[in-house]
């Protein structure tokens, strides 16, 4: 089946999106939408026969009357429903800005013939992953990132690759991954994402079990090259440096946790 995928650059000027610079709006069917504000948090938006489903809506006044309008515009209708991947405020942070427009916060998709749901425990403790079967479009939030570098802290190495198994076993090898942040993918990206993660915490391992700091660690050419994985669309600014000491910090945790 061939799968066309519409990048729309949004130019809007009474959008706040616009101030964000290159949303860009991916059309899976007339029933499915992706928004990818640049750098920010991927949003869902679904027509289902019991209303539209808004999922991970992020912060911000300006992108909230943005958002909100933009799915008046495709759909003529109003949020229904809003879902969350997780409870952090990138993807739930919009949440009250259309509670108090009438919308209803959901914690499953049970009542719902289009979406399949499941739990598991990689990036936080409760990761929600959506399926929406009609589109073939798997929201698996911050499980998986495609403009970042991976954070598997509260499930550690053995969450991660349970929850990446999950997402593999959902739909098929047509389907659209749609990461927490950065572009939507599909299933052959997700398990390099997989593979490089494993390369990475392994590298990290054999490091600091030969007595190296955290900024020797950093500094180590395998541990550049493995990181440069985790930008595929080599931007030039990707990850700022202490971010990468915590990201190795934090590696070494889970690593002494030993999950
Ligand atoms: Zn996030």
């Amino acid at each position: 089946m061939k799968i066309i995928l519409f990048f729309i650059a949004l130019i809007c000027p009474l959008s706040g999106f616009a101030d964000t610079a290159d949303t860009s709006v991916t059309k899976r069917s007339a029933n499915a939408y992706i928004l990818t504000p640049a750098y920010a948090t991927n949003i869902g938006l679904f027509n289902t026969a019991k209303g539209v489903v808004l999922i991970d809506p992020m912060p911000g006044e300006n992108q909230l009357e943005a958002l909100s309008a933009q799915v008046k515009s495709i759909f003529a209708k109003q949020v229904t429903y809003i879902l969350n991947t997780h409870e952090h405020s990138d993807h739930s942070g919009g949440n009250a800005y259309f509670i108090a427009a009438g919308s209803e916060l959901i914690q499953s998709t049970a009542a719902f013939a289009d979406f399949d749901s499941m739990t598991v425990k990689s990036h936080t403790a409760n990761d929600a992953i959506f399926v929406h079967k009609p589109s073939n479009t798997i929201f698996v939030g911050d499980i998986y990132t495609t403009n970042w570098h991976p954070t598997f802290y509260a499930g550690g190495v053995a969450g991660f690759v349970a929850a990446v198994d999950t997402i593999l076993n959902l739909g098929d090898e047509n389907s659209l991954i749609v990461p927490g942040h950065g572009k939507p993918t599909d299933k052959q990206q997700l398990k390099l994402f997989r593979q490089n993660t494993l390369q990475w915490v392994a590298q990290v391992k054999v490091l600091h079990d030969q007595g190296l700091t955290v900024s020797e660690i950093k500094n180590n050419a395998e541990i550049q090259r493995i990181l440069s994985k985790f930008n595929p669309e080599h931007k030039t600014d990707f990850i700022p440096q202490p971010a990468v000491e915590r990201f190795i910090e934090r590696t070494l945790t889970v690593i002494e946790k030993g999950v």
